[in-house]
């Protein structure tokens, strides 16, 4: 028998949360127009929506608030962060941002030069238009297991080598600004990256001349499937991977609002450039703020540099993804069709499977995300051909290669008992799934048309 540890953590401080009843939520989401992004935080019961900013922030990361120091220069929560971030990545320039967006804006704005290539494992949504902004054309090189569902691949981040080498030959290095490998795949599932990939990547851009970075946002979870998949790293330390992970790389853009632990923040960091960190900073100061502050206020700075020391723990990171491996075995012993193995930060049905009879361009991962508030009060998020959208030239919709509805874990906000009620509600959903109908547009925004769309189920 293998025990289930408990969560490493016991609570000093509660948040209620209200199931509100069954009428009341179908009056709800009607009002939102079957989008649950238009749903009031209080009409949820158990928020997955995302990971970005919705984690719980420890006792020592609040007594840390208490200590900020709130000088517009020099204050000293800078300098904890500064050593903390040359401690946990050995890079030595350090500029804070408001979030991970600000970071890409400030980084991207003096790498790229107009119609150069910016190539990667698979770019982050703001990380592509953040691409387009500065000029560039933004190029993914997953391997093609990224797409298979069903079956096993340790590390479905990775970067396609024979991919790379040839666009990089292909295309000339001259006219690629720059690779960004995202740990862990955010858009592939958070999915991991392994070691001998990121530098293989590393050696292939170095015989070219290419400079890479890391999108670092989930940083130590990658670390811990290296750890866990990769051999030769089971005994290494957590910060010993992500130092060797970034090694192989001359800089990152980080989204703290994952795995810094806090609720808001973000920063650049720059292992010896000094004429790039002059440049950076530059910019820096027009968009996001002086170099010691970066758009956040010292507290800020203080709750991110504990946050990043906690996260590297691996009682914490053992019982974060501990939870959303159990929440994916769940699903899967019920036969329910998941993305697999499981990512970091999510667990992703696939709805394509779990509603063949719904076509894409009704689609099914919206149809569930309803039914799973419906059921339970739960706030899933559609990743398919919603967010996909139209082509912009003929305006058909487009057919998205997955349709998934992500169940998003925030860190240290709920326990295992959530997780049971989750998977409870999809099993039922699962038993009657043949009885769930696809949505058509009642209003259809031109941009971001997720966020804002009214839709109705099709009759
Ligand atoms: C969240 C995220 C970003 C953007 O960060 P924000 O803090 O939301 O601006 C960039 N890249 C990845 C991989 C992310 O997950």
């Amino acid at each position: 028998m293998t025990v289930r540890k408990p969560e490493p953590y016991r609570i000093k401080m509660v948040e209620p949360i209200r199931l509100i009843p069954r009428e009341q939520r179908e009056k709800r989401l009607e009002e939102a127009g079957y989008n649950v992004f238009a749903l009031k935080g209080e009409d949820i019961f158990i928020d997955l929506l995302t990971d970005s900013g919705t984690g719980a922030m420890s006792d020592n990361q609040w007594a840390g608030m208490m200590l900020g120091d709130e000088s517009y220069a020099g204050s000293r929560n800078f300098y904890n962060l500064e050593k903390t971030v040359q401690d946990t990545f050995g890079y030595k320039y350090l500029i804070p941002t408001h979030q991970g967006r600000g970071a890409e804006k400030s980084l991207f704005s003096q790498l790229i030069k107009t119609d150069q290539y910016v190539l990667g494992n698979m770019h982050f949504d703001t990380t592509e238009a953040h691409i387009h902004l500065a000029g560039g054309i933004p190029v993914n090189l997953v391997i093609e297991d990224a797409y298979d569902t069903s079956t096993y691949h340790p590390f479905k981040g990775n970067t396609d080598l024979e991919k790379l080498e040839s666009f990089i030959k292909d295309k000339g290095a001259e006219n690629i600004a720059f690779m960004l490998i995202t740990v862990t795949c955010n858009s592939a599932g958070g999915q991991p990256v392994s070691m001998k990939n990121i530098k293989g990547v590393s050696e292939i851009c170095r015989k070219y001349g290419v400079r890479v970075f890391i999108d670092s946002a989930r940083f130590a979870e990658n670390a811990y499937f290296i750890k866990k998949r990769e051999e030769g790293y089971g005994e290494k330390s957590i910060v010993e991977i992500v130092r060797e992970m970034y090694s192989y790389a001359e800089g990152l853009t980080m989204s703290a609002k994952k795995d810094a632990l806090v609720n808001i923040g973000g920063f650049i960091a720059i292992k010896d450039d000094e004429e790039l960190y002059n440049k950076v900073r530059e910019v820096n100061v027009a968009f996001e703020g002086f170099p010691t502050y970066g758009g956040l206020a010292g507290r800020d700075l203080e709750a991110m540099a504990r946050g990043l020391r906690e996260v590297v723990e691996m009682p914490y990171l053992e019982s974060r993804i501990g939870q959303v491996e159990y929440l994916g075995q769940r699903l899967m012993d019920a036969g329910i069709p998941i993305q697999y193995p499981v990512g970091g930060h999510a667990v992703f049905v696939d709805a394509k499977k779990f509603l063949p009879h719904i076509p894409y361009f009704q689609f099914p991962a919206v149809s569930l995300c309803n039914e799973l508030y419906l059921e339970a009060g739960v706030r899933a998020v559609e990743i398919g051909s919603l967010l996909l959208g139209r082509d912009p030239r003929t305006g058909e919709q487009l057919e998205s290669p997955m349709e998934l509805l992500r169940l998003t874990i925030p860190r240290r906000v709920y326990t295992y008992n959530h997780m049971d009620y989750v998977a409870d509600a999809l099993i039922e959903i699962y038993k009657r799934r043949d009885k769930l109908t696809g949505l058509d547009f009642v209003f259809e925004p031109k941009i971001l048309r997720h966020f804002t769309a009214k839709m109705k189920p099709v009759e």
